[in-house]
């Protein structure tokens, strides 16, 4: 997941002179060189679903199938989630899918403060009271989502790791380990329960799996305990264990 530290509020226009239409004002959100979102502004939420990037020809929400994501709530931080159950839904089409960056950089994960800044540019907003809290089978679904292509099943499957897909961990038994994951993600994803972020203390003690590709890639055991890493220094921790 990708905790952001801030974000930059940039102005910006829709539908320009080439389109012959009136241009739009518009509010893009930045956050370390990447657009969250084009048009913040023009957004209009219904059931906490956010439009990210607005079609820059009409300006219109939902012109463009994808680039959703769902505002939810962790404790004291927000997360934007791709929303899985509208993907689940269209599957096998596509549609409903999230922005780029959350593949690239990770779910993005924002604080209370940031929150307040993007409702300062886009009213519409709901208040962060008011936002339904992220399950751990949304969790789930995110560990899923930002793991190498394929490695924990191809969505909408039950997420689950093969033994085949991985060589070798940096500590411990590689078949217990994966075993232990397994368990977890069938648990979090089945009985669904709300998920807050704690500090990761044991940052230095993140064990890696070597997978079985071409190039070995290294991926972290998103295991650490009962709770899952969100990124090296946080832990997603269930409600209910
Ligand atoms: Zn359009």
């Amino acid at each position: 997941m990708w905790f952001l530290s801030q974000i930059e509020l940039v102005p910006n226009q829709l539908a320009g002179a080439e389109s012959g239409m009136e241009a739009i004002d518009a509010v893009a959100v930045y956050s370390d060189g990447v657009c969250l979102a084009n048009a913040i502004n023009l957004v209009q939420p219904s059931a906490h679903e956010l439009q990210l990037k607005i079609c820059e020809d009409c300006g219109v929400e939902h012109c463009n199938p994808n680039d959703r994501a769902l505002l939810r709530r962790a404790g004291e931080r927000l997360v934007l989630t791709p929303d899985f159950s509208a993907m689940e839904e269209l599957f096998p089409d596509e549609g409903a899918l999230p922005p780029d960056y959350f593949r690239e950089r990770g779910v993005p994960v924002i604080s209370d403060q940031i929150y307040a800044e993007l409702r300062r540019a886009a009213p519409e907003l709901a208040d962060a009271s008011a936002l339904e809290p992220l399950s751990s089978r949304e969790l789930a679904r995110i560990v899923q989502w930002e793991a190498p292509a394929g490695l924990l099943g191809l969505f909408p499957e039950v997420p689950r790791i093969e033994r085949a897909a991985v060589v070798a961990v940096s500590t411990g038994d590689v078949g217990e380990r994966i075993e232990r994951l397994n368990t977890r993600l069938e648990q979090l994803f089945t009985a669904p329960s709300a998920i807050r972020f704690e500090p990761n203390s044991d940052a230095a003690q993140v064990d890696y799996f070597i997978l079985d590709n071409s190039t070995l890639e290294e991926w972290r055991v998103p295991l650490c305990g009962d709770a899952l890493l969100a990124d090296a220094r946080h832990l997603a921790v269930p409600a209910r264990a």
